[in-house]
């Protein structure tokens, strides 16, 4: 999850990140307002923790989307030669159980990153 607030100067995005949950554990951790430094015009200033909001980082979808793909075609590699083999109905349903496993990864990945991001900015401190 990425955190970011607009620069109160020259409205340029500012982004950092921190490991927490919501705007609560966010102000706990450093403070109630947050000093944050523009990289853009290097003016530092501080924002209260409801100005910040809450967006979904692309590294981890994308680390998602690699699963996704690099455990499919894996598993399908993994099953390939007994499908074939056992070709009866216990076998092409645990095919697909198997094939799902990445998919699965993949949705609890970027699903709870979703919550995540709305939970941040649902509520305010
Ligand atoms: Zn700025």
């Amino acid at each position: 999850m990425k955190l970011y607030t607009r620069c109160s100067k020259c409205r340029e995005e500012i982004n950092f990140s921190a490991w927490v949950s919501d705007r609560f554990a966010l102000a706990k951790k450093l403070n109630e307002k947050i000093e944050l430094r523009c990289t853009n015009c290097n003016t530092s200033n501080k924002y209260h923790v409801n100005d910040i909001r809450a967006e979904k980082n692309k590294i981890v979808a994308l680390v998602a989307s690699l699963i996704l793909l690099a455990g499919t075609a894996g598993m399908v590699m993994l099953v390939w030669d007994y499908i074939f083999r056992i070709a009866d109905v216990y076998a092409t349903s645990a095919f697909v159980g198997v094939i799902g496993i990445p998919m699965a990864v993949y949705q609890a990945i970027v699903s709870g990153q979703e919550r995540k991001v709305w939970l941040f900015n649902s509520y305010k401190y």
